[in-house]
């Protein structure tokens, strides 16, 4: 199956790609991890995108395409795969149906995770991650029991710079203008489906995988 999700910061993307692609038996495709990837290897796309990323706005169309473009010619996404982050704009999603026509394929479902914009600045500015293990906390919803400090490694927590209460706007705002007439894009194609992403993380997935399942997956 070729999945996309779609949803504003915040959502559960990653988190809900996770077990939505475990499920599935596909490639989880996280353009953001791959970013973040290439920004703390400090290769040259990793110092690009660092500009964009920090200051909350969307890495430039070209770049993002062709990144995306070589992961999808991995072999391990040639019978399906889940694109968390991308497309992100209406030309990336014109791109996508463009390359997965030439491979003779096409997308079978993009899954909203719809979240209102007070629960995503709470979600966002209270989330913390581990620079030791990666693990990532919440101040509110899943604190350590030490103030900064990760309860399974011990190291310091950080607040991601994307996560800050500036940039969350910015990344909002993006959303809005850039992100957001993605879902009448798909809309019009018929593979919209859209999932109430609010509530505990497993009341989310069973929603999700509830979805696909009348999609056959
Ligand atoms: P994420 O972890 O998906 O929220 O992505 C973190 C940041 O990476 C975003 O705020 C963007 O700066 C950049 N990014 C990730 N995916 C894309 C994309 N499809 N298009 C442009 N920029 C992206």
């Amino acid at each position: 199956m070729r999945l996309v999700l779609v949803g504003p910061p915040g959502a559960g993307k990653g988190t809900q790609a996770e077990f939505i692609a475990a499920h599935l038996a596909v490639p989880k495709i996280s353009t953001g991890d791959i970013f973040r990837a290439n920004v703390s290897q400090g290769t040259p796309l990793g110092v690009e995108a660092k500009r964009y990323m920090d200051a909350g706005q969307l890495v430039p169309d070209e770049v993002t395409i062709n990144m995306v473009r070589d992961r999808l010619a991995e072999p391990d996404a040639s019978d399906g795969f889940l694109l968390d982050g991308f497309p992100r704009t209406v030309p990336q999603a014109s791109a996508l149906d463009k390359l997965l026509a030439d491979l003779g394929t096409a997308l079978d479902i993009v899954m909203e995770l719809v979240v209102d914009d007070d629960e995503v600045i709470r979600r966002l500015s209270g989330r913390r991650t581990c620079r030791g293990c990666g693990k990532i906390w919440h101040v509110e919803f899943d604190p350590t029991s030490k103030t900064d400090i990760c309860d399974r490694c011990g190291s310091e927590l950080f607040q991601r710079d994307d996560d800050k209460a500036e940039t969350i706007a910015n990344r909002l705002v993006e959303y809005a203008d850039k992100t957001a007439p993605l879902v009448d894009f798909f809309g019009a194609q018929g593979k919209l489906v859209g999932i109430d992403a609010t509530g505990p993380v497993e009341d989310v997935t069973v929603r999700a995988i509830d979805a696909l399942r009348s999609y056959g997956g």
